[in-house]
């Protein structure tokens, strides 16, 4: 049989459920087997490896993963998918499929529960573009056993999340991420590929879980606080936006200088100047001074 996204399989997959996409759901399925098989290299899984997936849709992604993977775990929000997966993985015995919305999903318990002790595991997904950085926060911020990711999303995000100090996409996305990954922009993707095609470009991730985050901070709410503050107007300086949209600070302009000559940092750059390292320099300071 042929493979679930070429396009004349999926059409008559959709055709046989009287499938209807859900734009409220993020539905855009992938229709091209050579893009799938790209995107599931880039996991460098082994037999040994087990996937995450978020969104299998009708199968597509889920089936090349099976394909390579010891085992796969995929959570799937919509209902009326399950039935269908049923039918299109059915010639598969290694995949659990969980319908469960993935932010609200206890991942962790799932995952002791249908990969137990396994030893690499990594999220593999064509997510959902109407949640993928609340996605990806989850899955990073969790303490999950996991590897890393590598998704596909839009590229707007994925360049945000990518990249470097001192370009204009960097952020305080840029930061939450690559404080707890190695991320980097693998592959980009036109839209002729998906059913129904998106109104944006997409790209593919690759974001590797550091053994440590990239900077010791003494407070991790508090680093995100002020990077986030710093970013608050990105034209602003240092000086003004923490000053402006940092609470601690309103009060004592002193305390700031103080802390930013601590830190070696001058108070007239701008955030997207500061790489991670100085940003927990600057956080560790200010936390010395105001908590
Ligand atoms: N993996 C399939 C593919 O590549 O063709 C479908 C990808 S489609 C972009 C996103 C999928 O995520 C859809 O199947 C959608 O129903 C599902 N989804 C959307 N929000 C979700 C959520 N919060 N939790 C789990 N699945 C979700």
């Amino acid at each position: 049989m042929k493979d679930i996204a070429t396009p004349s399989r999926t059409k008559e997959i959709l055709a046989k459920y009287d499938f209807f996409f859900k734009k409220s759901f993020g539905q855009n399925f992938l229709i091209d087997t050579n893009i799938l098989e790209n995107i599931v290299s880039y996991a460098d899984l082994t037999e040994e490896s087990c996937a995450i997936e978020i969104g299998p849709g009708i199968g597509a992604l889920t089936e090349q993963i099976a394909k390579r993977a010891k085992k796969v775990l995929a959570f799937e929000i919509d209902n009326r998918l399950i039935p269908i997966l049923e039918d299109t993985l059915s010639p598969y015995d290694n995949i659990q499929i969980v319908n469960e919305d993935v932010l609200k999903a206890d991942v962790e318990k799932a995952i002791n529960e249908y990969l137990p002790n396994e030893l690499d595991i990594m999220v593999v997904a064509n997510l959902p573009y109407y949640v993928t950085t609340p996605i990806i926060m989850k899955l990073l911020t969790e303490g999950l056993p996991i590897r890393g990711i590598v998704c596909m999303l839009q590229k707007e995000v994925a360049d945000r999340i990518s990249a470097k100090p001192g370009t204009k996409d960097y952020g305080s996305l840029s930061i939450a991420i690559q404080f707890y990954t190695h991320a980097s922009t693998v592959m980009t993707v036109p839209r002729t590929v998906f059913m129904p095609q998106p109104n944006v470009d997409s790209a593919v991730i690759k974001l590797v879980k550091r053994e440590e985050p990239a900077a010791e901070v003494i407070d991790e709410s508090f680093f995100f606080e002020v990077v986030r503050a710093s970013f608050a107007q990105r034209r602003k300086t240092l000086n003004n936006n923490l000053l402006n949209n940092f609470s601690h600070l309103k009060k004592d302009k002193a305390i700031l200088e103080a802390c930013l000559l601590e830190a070696g940092i001058e108070g007239t750059r701008r955030g997207e100047t500061l790489s991670i390292q100085e940003f927990a320099t600057l956080s560790n300071s200010l936390y010395k001074q105001v908590k």
